[in-house]
């Protein structure tokens, strides 16, 4: 495979974004994969940006449910499943958030 915008240079990997095939000149690693430097570099951090902050999101929905299944439905069962599926959820992905950010300040 050629790279999409080096027809006459060989690919070394392909967008996460577009798919198209890149060069080593044309590929930028955002950390997961590569994508088209300068192009889908923006929008495939923000994407993974906002996909950490769904996540965390979500976590914070378990957290809460299984708070309220206990304080309301008294149900301790519940309570067990929905709390640690709420942090596992949360942490990993608000350690990432966090770091990434740092790394791009
Ligand atoms: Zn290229
Ligand atoms: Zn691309």
């Amino acid at each position: 495979m050629k790279c999409f915008y080096h027809p006459g240079v060989d690919a070394v990997g392909v967008c996460g974004y577009c798919s198209r095939g890149l060069c080593t000149a044309s590929a930028a690693d955002v950390g997961f994969g590569l994508v088209c430097k300068g192009i889908h570099e923006r929008s495939m951090r923000g994407a993974r940006r906002l996909w950490s902050l769904t996540w965390v999101f979500m976590g914070l929905a378990f957290i809460i449910l299984g708070s309220v299944a206990f304080a309301i439905l008294q149900n301790l069962f519940l309570t067990a499943l929905l709390l640690p599926m709420g942090f596992l959820m949360m942490f990993p992905a608000a350690y990432q958030y966090v770091t990434r950010k740092q790394r791009t300040r």
